[in-house]
């Protein structure tokens, strides 16, 4: 075989690489060996992509838990070791709910489907479609609006039905009953999201094919039956917290949630094909969960005991934050006794020609610089700093409690939040890097025995291109209520200079009712930089109203 230079330069390039790793120590094998198995199973069709709430969490969890016994580490959560948690999933319709037309029943949620801010109610009655009465039923075909709005790309159907049926309510219909019998599309469905305030009388919608059989008629009489039970879609998500107790004053939480997005059925999934498909977050976040358990390893046989440790595998941080948030507002240690928290989120991917780890949080407390120093040459990585403390991931969560973080993260890649971000991708001997530089923070921080300063930086903001102003608030995403809860507001930006702050409800933005994340992105869509309009918001049971400029 004829070798040119760059075959030489090649071959050597992998000879070393191979000599290198045969050079790893024994115990860097053993971390090895321990992070392919740990992301094998958690990234395994079998766990279904770790969705919160979902059988594929639970067998994670215990394998989690497996670990932690087996290397004993004692366990911190409210059950043991998991600190289970609700998850709100909008609204659904209740089983007992049913419609039958003259004893026919009408097949709930295909048939017909009550509006999520439809009150629990029973009606019989026997109306005309026709004829509007009081303390009767009212039929209201949707082919009027419909028709006179096809031109008009601002039309709000779902609004034009809930403002009407207050007005039909109003005059004292004792149900709305919608149907379409049209040849326009009204694209209505049953919106889990939808948090605006109840009604006084439910609001029904149709099918066409239900109303063709039965409302062509409209001089004709029906016997109708309806009972309408409108409830929480609530699952349960598991955080799993381990402790190792040094007997120390203060304690060092390491983090990194450990669900992913299933089948991708909470509309997270970057697949744009609509297919259900598992999404094996191999990466985002098995990557990190085996990192924290392998870390729980080192640190039960390490010297560094002037803290004890806290580790905690999150679960429904895809969703936005549950599990960190949810431990933050009732943790199973005295946060005023945290040092310092390290999240791991995505550290399987180090990419081999850029070697960029960037971590985020920098700026959290003036002692990371003594232990982080991007200009090192011996650590086998480019170290890339971020000094935000708030970020897309759970160390936000520590930082809104005012204890100082590290973000750890090896970089986006084209499989994120795709069923592609597969086990044979990671990058096993970059992630047992990782875990060796974040130990050396770790004992480097040990040795010097303070308690980290806090210091507060600037907020990250996710930088929503779809939108040509934001309020600059970083939503709560686990607030259930009608409105956006402000978790955080960021100096400077339209939402503070209008005097919002933490905690305040926007519900209103100009005409706009805001009432879930849908509806204020769809208002804030409708201004642009250097409007002025009126903002509405709720701080605690006061409701004030103030002029807001983008
Ligand atoms: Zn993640």
């Amino acid at each position: 075989m004829f070798l040119t230079k760059t075959r030489t330069l090649v071959l050597v390039l992998f000879v070393f690489s191979t000599t290198s790793a045969q050079k790893l120590k024994k115990a860097d094998k053993l971390i090895i060996e321990n992070l392919k198995k740990h992301i094998e199973y958690l990234a395994d069709d079998r766990l279904e992509g770790r969705r919160a709430g979902t059988k594929g969490e639970e067998l994670a969890m215990d394998y989690i838990i497996g670990k932690f016994k087996e290397i004993g580490i004692s366990a911190k959560g409210t059950e043991y070791y998991p600190q289970s948690f609700e998850i709100n999933d909008g609204k659904q319709i209740g089983s007992s709910s049913y419609f039958t037309i003259n004893n026919n029943s009408l097949e709930t949620g295909k048939d017909y489907f009550p509006f999520p801010y439809s009150p629990a109610k029973k009606i019989e009655a026997a109306p005309a479609i026709a004829i509007q009465e009081a303390d009767m039923p009212w039929f209201v075909d949707l082919a009027e609006p419909l028709e006179e709005n096809k031109n008009n790309p601002h039309f709000d159907l779902e609004e034009y039905i809930r403002t009407n049926s207050i007005k039909a309510a109003n005059r004292g219909a004792s149900v709305v009953i919608l149907y379409n019998l049209s040849s326009l599309e009204d694209k209505l469905a049953f919106n889990p999201k939808d948090k605006s305030e109840k009604l006084p009388v439910p609001v029904i919608y149709v099918s066409k094919d239900a109303a063709k059989k039965y409302f062509q008629d409209k001089t004709a009489t029906l016997n109708i039956k309806i009972r309408t039970d409108i409830g929480e879609k609530n699952r349960i998500g598991h955080n799993v917290i381990g402790y190792i107790d040094n007997k120390a004053a203060t304690t060092v939480i390491l983090g990194a949630h450990f669900d992913h997005l299933g089948y991708g059925e909470d509309g997270n999934s970057m697949l744009r094909t609509g297919e259900k498909l598992i999404h094996n977050g191999a990466d985002d976040n098995a990557s990190g969960t085996a990192a924290l358990i392998e870390l729980a390893r080192i640190l039960k046989t390490s010297k560094a005991k002037n803290n004890n440790y806290l580790f905690i595998a999150f679960s429904g941080e895809e969703m936005g934050l549950f599990g960190s948030k949810y431990f933050t507002d009732h943790p199973t240690i005295d946060l005023a006794k945290v040092n310092y928290m390290l999240n791991m989120d995505m550290v399987g991917r180090l990419n081999d020609s850029t070697k960029v780890l960037s971590v985020g949080g920098f700026g959290t407390s003036p002692q990371w610089a003594s232990v982080i120093n991007p200009h090192d040459k011996k650590i086998p990585f480019v170290v890339k700093i971020d000094s935000s403390g708030t970020g897309p991931s759970d160390h936000t969560s520590f930082y809104r409690k005012d204890i100082p973080v590290l973000f750890f993260f090896t970089g986006q890649h084209r499989d994120y939040h795709r069923p592609s971000d597969d086990a044979d991708k990671i990058n096993y001997l970059g992630e047992l890097h990782v875990i060796n530089y974040i130990n050396t923070i770790i004992t480097a921080l040990n040795k010097q025995n303070i308690k980290l300063a806090f210091l507060k930086t600037r907020e990250t903001q996710t930088a929503n291109t779809a939108f040509r102003v934001t309020l600059g608030i970083m939503p709560d995403y686990t607030y259930d209520g009608a409105g956006i809860r402000a978790d955080g507001v960021t100096e400077g930006r339209p939402a503070s200079r209008a005097g919002i702050k933490t905690g305040d409800v926007i519900i209103q933005l100009g005409d706009f009712p805001v009432n879930s994340m849908d509806t204020y992105m769809q208002a804030l869509n409708k201004f642009k930089k250097g409007d002025k309009t009126k903002v509405k918001y709720k701080r605690g049971s006061e409701t004030i109203e103030t002029t807001i400029e983008f």
